[in-house]
């Protein structure tokens, strides 16, 4: 497994393949407030690749050109959240998605434990530390902790995915995901907006 850290952007060049592991970390947990520090992203086979942002940044040409790509899918675990810091910080839209925790609540429905680490530990049998999960992320250098911790929330979910996507068919449920993930930008997109669980626009 190889950590690759870059500056502002993606290196020119790179491919990803068609299926694209991501995540944020932000300096908090509202988007419209708390600013973009480090974009991680996988293609499955091992290795993760580290995007920090710089603060007052607001484009990264290749790391936008791979979000806004027909062609391939971005995969997230609480997609909603990813997706809205994405488009605060470089205005764009985030499309296609596919979200592992929408996955895990449309089928496991005996449980209300969703999160990424008990995910992993359930479905995967990978033991994840969330260890560095409130750290300061806008530091220019980030520890090696950091690091390993940004990285192995994109390193596992290509196999998340897997498994979650054989349930979904199993229980015939693939097709609402999908229409649910299609959306998902769209709920992103709410929540910058305002329309966020405080102002649910669905409630009556
Ligand atoms: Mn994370």
């Amino acid at each position: 497994m190889t950590i690759h850290l870059h500056q502002s952007d993606l290196p020119d060049g790179l491919t990803l393949g068609p299926v694209v592991a991501i995540d944020t970390e932000t300096m908090g947990l509202d988007p419209r407030r708390d600013r973009l520090c480090v974009v991680q992203l996988s293609d499955g086979n091992g290795d993760a690749h580290l995007v920090q942002i710089a603060r007052g940044q607001t484009r990264a040409p290749n790391l936008e050109r791979l979000l806004t790509d027909p062609a391939t899918l971005k995969l997230f675990h609480f997609g909603r959240f990813d997706i809205a810091a994405l488009k605060q910080a470089f205005g764009v839209t985030t499309a296609p998605v596919w979200c592992t925790k929408i996955a895990s609540r449309l089928i496991r429905t005996f449980t209300d434990r969703h999160g990424l680490k008990y995910l992993l530990a359930d479905l995967v049998g990978v033991d994840v530390s969330k260890q560095q999960q409130t750290s300061d992320w806008g530091a220019a250098q980030l520890t090696e902790a950091q690091k390993e911790y940004a990285a192995s929330d994109v390193l596992y979910l290509h196999a998340l995915k897997a498994e979650l996507e054989a349930r979904l068919i199993r229980e015939d449920r693939l097709e609402l995901a999908q229409r649910l993930f299609a959306f998902l930008p769209t709920r992103a997109e709410l929540d910058l907006l305002g329309w966020n669980d405080a102002n649910d626009i669905f409630l009556h």
